[in-house]
């Protein structure tokens, strides 16, 4: 029964090193976040031992009578959380997280083949939406997610001039389309999603709604984003980002004439996964008491109020964001106007400790070699840094970008000194101490 430390002191050193590492940069990856001790406990308890194939009450395995209890536990408290009358809706928490969730509503919902249409990636949708590479030498298309391999794919994009979602174009596309799905929800996109008119769009075509919340669903439970609930027949998420659960995802869907319970279910076990991570459950279901409380919409309105200083301290320094600014937890910083790639900056900002990643921009062609970056403000922002701190933040970005552009006024060196400074501030670790696992 020894410590990880005693069995195998290169692996304690390796998750030292990324402990170190996380904690010493300024992580800006829009979907991480540092999760709570309280989840880290689920996450590294006697739950990962235990099978539970089945939903609770109906297991295929013994043993189980304290499991049926800690999943009865976290589906209650996600209707609860996200304000939904049982008799209305039902969720699904087994999901291992959020591509499995998306792909288990799909293959629930829809036959093979079935037409979807979510935001393509350059704009700012996920894989999983479906999405393809277009190869210039054999003029062809190339499924890159399995949602476009196994279902056929139209994505819709945002107007490349204003950056945000085109409904004209939607609305055009879908009436030839006929989709029977409709997907909104994204992994980069700074503005609320308007559901009124994804609704509709989906109604004139008799195409279901998922609004995929991953990025937002903080933002959602908290009532600081619009509800996607009052308009879509499924919602999906991931646990991890603005939640600041564990690795993990959810199913929410309508409990009506359509029989979508049955369906979720089945698509979700056995249909697509085994047993149910328990340890994950349990960690969803403590993060959830959190999220209900008053401090977590504390947070979460701190987390907009930071991503909007950052956002106004670069338009200040002269530079361009898609869309002007942000509305949510995110900014999409276009740096196409100075000449720069996202992986040269993504590159400047690795070497000086600020963690963030290349991103494509509105009017990008490709994934692959985008103009932009995406930042985010959900992990810092739980480490307790407030808009003064996004505002250096920001500043730092724009020493980042100087020294891409060989405009010297600070060196690397330097501005790395200044990253960690702030990283390491003694007062930002002790309010960070009060909310992490570190
Ligand atoms: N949906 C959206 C909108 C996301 O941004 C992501 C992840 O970044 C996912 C789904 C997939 O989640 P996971 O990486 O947990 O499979």
């Amino acid at each position: 029964n020894m410590s990880l430390e005693e069995h195998d002191p290169v692996m304690a050193d390796l998750i030292e090193k990324e402990k170190t590492r996380q904690w010493s940069c300024l992580e800006l990856i829009a979907s991480e976040n540092f999760t709570s001790r309280a989840v880290m406990e689920c996450l590294g308890s006697a739950l990962t031992n235990k099978y539970a194939e089945g939903l609770p009450h109906a297991r295929y395995y013994g043993g189980n009578e304290i499991v049926d209890q800690i999943e009865d536990l976290c589906r209650n408290r996600a209707l609860e959380a996200y304000r939904l009358d049982p008799k209305e809706w039902g969720v699904n928490v087994q999901p291992y997280s959020g591509s499995p969730a998306n792909f288990a509503v799909y293959t629930g919902l829809l036959r093979p083949h079935d037409r979807i249409m979510g935001l393509d990636l350059p704009s700012g949708g996920h894989l999983t939406h479906g999405f393809y590479t277009y190869s210039k030498a054999e003029n062809t298309r190339k499924a890159v997610s399995a949602t476009s391999v196994y279902f056929e794919s139209l994505p819709y994009r945002v107007n490349p001039e204003t950056g945000l979602i085109d409904f004209d174009e939607l609305r055009k596309l879908a009436a030839l389309f006929k989709p029977a799905m409709i997907v909104c929800g994204g992994s980069a996109y700074p503005r609320d999603w308007d559901y009124t008119q994804f609704r509709a769009i989906a109604d004139e075509n008799g195409a279901l709604l998922l609004c995929d919340m991953a990025h937002i669903s903080g933002l959602v439970l908290t009532q600081e984003a619009n509800n996607p609930f009052d308009y879509c027949d499924v919602v999906t998420t991931t646990c991890h980002k603005s939640m600041r659960g564990p690795r993990a995802g959810m199913i929410f869907f309508k409990k009506d004439s359509r029989n979508f319970e049955p369906r979720i279910n089945n698509a979700v076990f056995p249909a697509l996964q085994g047993g149910p991570h328990e340890h994950q459950i349990a960690g969803i279901a403590t993060q959830l008491k959190e999220c209900m409380s008053p401090v977590f919409k504390t947070y979460i309105q701190q987390v907009k109020t930071n991503a909007a200083a950052c956002a106004a301290r670069l338009v200040e320094h002269g530079y361009t964001l898609c869309t002007g600014g942000t509305e949510n937890h995110l900014l999409l910083w276009d740096l196409r106007p100075q000449g720069l790639t996202g992986s040269k900056m993504e590159k400047i900002c690795d070497a000086v400790h600020i963690t963030l990643n290349k991103n494509a921009v509105q009017g990008d062609r490709s994934a692959v070699s985008p103009g932009g970056v995406r930042i985010g403000a959900p992990a810092l922002t739980t480490r307790g840094m407030g808009a003064a701190d996004f505002q250096a933040i920001a500043d730092f970005l724009h020493r980042a970008a100087q020294i891409a552009l060989k405009i010297q006024e600070t060196s690397g060196k330097q501005l790395k000194q200044f990253v960690e400074a702030l990283a390491n501030n003694a007062d930002i670790k002790a309010l960070g101490d009060e909310v992490t696992a570190f």
